[in-house]
C-alpha cells in the first residue's frame, strides 16, 4: 500500500463529479488500499477519491477503528439534524460547524462489488455525508453561511501559501506520539 499525495483546496479535481465504479479489478483494489494507507498516514477518519486526484466514486472511512469502503455510495435515508465541527484533509487547519442529518442510511457496494447498507449517527453519520459530498465535488465550506465562509476563506489565504503545489504528503504514522484536539474531525 502506498501513501498518495493529498490534493489541496484550489485543485480543480476536488470540484469534479465522480464516475460510478463498474470495474472491480486490480486498479480499483490498489486505489482502495492506497487510500486506506493515505487516510491512516494523515490520521484522518475519511478520505474520498478526488482528494487523491481520482474520479472513481470511492471513499474510505475509519471511525472508532471500524473501517468501511464505500463504492458508489448513496444516502437513502436522512433523519433529524446535528451540528458538527468539521475539518477536511484537503483544507488543512480550517474548521467550521456544519449542520448535517443526525442519522443517515447509506447504500453502497463493497470492494468486491457486493451491495450493503450502513447506518450512521454522530461521527460516522457526519463522515459519510462529508465523504459523499466529496464524491459530488462538494466541500464542507459550501455548507457554511456566507459570512462564516468568507471568514474561513480569509484564513485560508494565509494557510494556502504552505501548499504552493496544492498537494500535501502525509507522513507515515509514527506510533501515537502526536495528539491533536481535532483528531476526530479530519475527513
Ligand atoms: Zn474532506
Amino acid at each position: 500500500m502506498g501513501i498518495l499525495p493529498i490534493r489541496i483546496f484550489g485543485d480543480p479535481v476536488l470540484r469534479l463529479e465522480t464516475t460510478p465504479v463498474t470495474d472491480f479489478g486490480p486498479t480499483l483494489q490498489k486505489l482502495i488500499d492506497d487510500m486506506r494507507a493515505t487516510m491512516d498516514g494523515a490520521r484522518g477518519v475519511g478520505l474520498a477519491a478526488p482528494q487523491v486526484g481520482r474520479t472513481e466514486r470511492v471513499a474510505v472511512i475509519k471511525v472508532k477503528k471500524a473501517e468501511h469502503v464505500l463504492v458508489n455510495p448513496e444516502i437513502v435515508e436522512r433523519e433529524g439534524t446535528i451540528k458538527w465541527e468539521e475539518g477536511c484533509l484537503s483544507i488543512p487547519e480550517l474548521y467550521g460547524e456544519v449542520t448535517r442529518a443526525r442519522r443517515v442510511v447509506v447504500q453502497a457496494l463493497d470492494r468486491n462489488g457486493d451491495p450493503f447498507e450502513i447506518e450512521g449517527t454522530e461521527l460516522l453519520g457526519v463522515c459519510m455525508q462529508h465523504e459523499i459530498d466529496h464524491l459530488h465535488g462538494k466541500l464542507f465550506i459550501d455548507h457554511l453561511s456566507f459570512l462564516k465562509r468568507q471568514k474561513l476563506l480569509a484564513l485560508w489565504e494565509i494557510e494556502r501559501v504552505k501548499y504552493p503545489n496544492l498537494v500535501r504528503i502525509a507522513a507515515p504514522i509514527d506510533g501515537d506520539k502526536e495528539h491533536d484536539r481535532h483528531d476526530d474531525e479530519r475527513l
